[in-house]
């Protein structure tokens, strides 16, 4: 019934993107489709390539993706597109995400997470937007005072990137308190990788990749010689880092569950969204081996300044809340990000923005 109620109004609900061409973006596009929503993609593409969106489109054979290139910080434009298209809600992705550049560029990071956000919602106020999910990361509790992380666990970030996360979730916790008519999701991403099991989208990182998946990835393919592993001296099983690694397609399913407890009911909330399952280094590694047939050599040098020994999400809250939970494993993470990597060796092809 409902489909035909939508199909006769002619159109589905539509749900502003900003960061919709980027890695987690691009996957949450692909889920929004599926379940009958149209996103409507605002990228700048600092960090990204608009052939996602052509890939989007393939996956989904949606052909009316709106895609509009502006940058956040731009009020009256995100205010213009909000109305035009008369987005019920936000899917917010859009900003700066690497640790280490935070520390060397903190105004970059302040000026595009935090400026970037307020941005948003001021456009959202002037438009009558009335629900944002906003991606915040596990980066806002800091060192472990007890593991699992709970939703409770006091917020210490140690570095720019996650004072960033920090700020804006105190900046949605008090407009939210002040009535102002919106309704707010912020989820704490722990580490998502793999990619659609199409291998069509995937995370394709500028130069040397930070992050552990996409350079083993590279590693596998030939692109580099080898991966340093960043410590193996932890007091974790076999000495390495630990963390909760989480399936992008999972990741991007949780933010339908957001959106849909922020269309059903006024209430806000804050939510882990991770397994509650610790994997090394050398986990990820062995996995990825079996997963592609390829090598992985690898040499262990110092541990990487700032690196926490070991931390996981307590999922239990996700699961309530949303109903939700991961249901794929490290090898479905590790098969997918293959696909991805094996069929796009060198990521994205160059397209022309305005191209697709
Ligand atoms: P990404 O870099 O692939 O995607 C971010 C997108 O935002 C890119 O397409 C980029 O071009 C765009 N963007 C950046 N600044 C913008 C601006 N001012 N205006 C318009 N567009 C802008 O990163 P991702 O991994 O998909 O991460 C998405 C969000 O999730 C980010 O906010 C990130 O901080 C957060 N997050 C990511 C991780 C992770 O490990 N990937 C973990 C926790 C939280
Ligand atoms: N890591 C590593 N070599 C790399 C990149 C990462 O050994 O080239 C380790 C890192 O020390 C950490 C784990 O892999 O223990 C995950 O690192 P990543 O940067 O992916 O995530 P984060 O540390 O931000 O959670």
């Amino acid at each position: 019934m409902a489909g035909i109620t939508n199909f006769m109004q002619g159109r589905s609900k539509r749900i502003l993107v900003p960061g919709g061409a980027g890695y987690i973006g691009s996957h949450t596009c692909v889920e929004l489709i599926n379940r009958g929503y149209t996103p409507v993609i605002v990228d700048n593409f600092v960090n990204s390539s608009i052939a996602s969106v052509d890939r989007i489109r393939q996956i989904t054979g949606a052909n009316d993706v709106p895609v509009i290139e502006a940058d956040i910080r731009d009020t009256a434009e995100m205010v213009r597109v909000l109305r035009e298209h008369e987005c019920e809600a936000v899917i917010h992705f859009a900003g700066l995400k690497a640790v280490g550049e935070s520390t060397a560029q903190p105004l970059d990071y302040y000026s595009n997470n935090v400026q970037g956000s307020l941005s948003l919602l001021e456009a959202m106020k002037q438009a009558g937007t009335g629900h944002i999910v906003f991606s915040s990361s596990a980066t806002v509790y800091g060192t472990p005072v007890s593991l699992p992380y709970t939703e409770s666990h006091p917020l210490a970030p140690t570095n720019p990137y996650g004072m960033t996360k920090y700020a804006v979730e105190l900046m949605l916790n008090d407009l939210v308190a002040s009535r102002a008519g919106i309704n707010a999701g912020i989820l704490r991403y722990f580490n998502p990788i793999g990619a659609h099991p199409s291998g069509l989208i995937g995370e394709d990182p500028n130069g040397v990749p930070n992050n552990l998946m996409p350079f083993v990835a590279q590693v596998a393919v030939g692109r580099r010689p080898h991966l340093n592993v960043f410590g193996n001296d932890y007091d974790t099983p076999d000495g390495t880092g630990v963390r909760d690694y989480i399936h992008v397609v999972d990741l991007a399913e949780a933010h339908i569950a957001a959106l849909e407890k922020l269309l059903a009911s006024p209430d806000s909330f804050t939510v882990n969204l991770g397994s509650g399952i610790g994997h090394s280094v050398l986990d990820v590694v062995k996995a990825f081996e079996q997963a592609s047939g390829r090598d992985i050599p690898l040499e262990f040098v110092d541990r990487r300044p700032g690196d926490l020994p070991a931390y996981w999400a307590d999922p239990t809250y996700a699961m309530e809340l949303l109903g939700w939970q991961t249901r794929l494993t490290l090898e479905d993470m590790c098969r997918d990000q293959w696909a991805w990597q094996s069929g796009n060796p060198n990521g994205y092809p160059d397209v022309k923005i305005g191209a697709a």
